[in-house]
């Protein structure tokens, strides 16, 4: 048997589940990708250079709350771009997908940033 606690509005109910019918039922945000929103990347291992899919994104310098102000960047016409922040070097890179990077640890994933 499985508890599982459910609160609504400052209401909890408990049930009991058979084990059986009981699983995992949590959406992983994670693997969901925000399409049309501006990517953010972050350099938290100080790397010298992040490749990137998407000539415009923002970054974020480290992760929260070591973050410097988030800053919109477009590469424009160049492929390459420095931050005027943190002084990371992204370079556009064809072949990776737009909204990723290399390595890929440097995505931000923002919530509804
Ligand atoms: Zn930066």
């Amino acid at each position: 048997m499985a508890v599982s606690a459910v609160c609504l509005n400052g209401l909890c109910t408990l049930s009991f589940i058979p084990s059986l019918a009981y699983g995992p039922a949590k959406s992983n945000r994670f693997i969901v990708m925000a399409h049309g929103t501006t990517p953010h990347f972050h350099n938290t291992e100080g790397l010298r250079q992040i490749e990137v899919g998407s000539k415009e994104f923002q970054c974020v310098g480290a992760l929260p709350p070591f973050d410097h102000p988030h800053i919109y960047i477009d590469m424009g016409k160049d492929n390459e771009a420095v931050c005027p922040y943190c002084s990371t070097h992204y370079v556009f890179s064809s072949r990776l997908a737009a909204g990723t990077s290399n390595p890929l640890s440097a995505i931000f994933h923002a919530d509804a940033a």
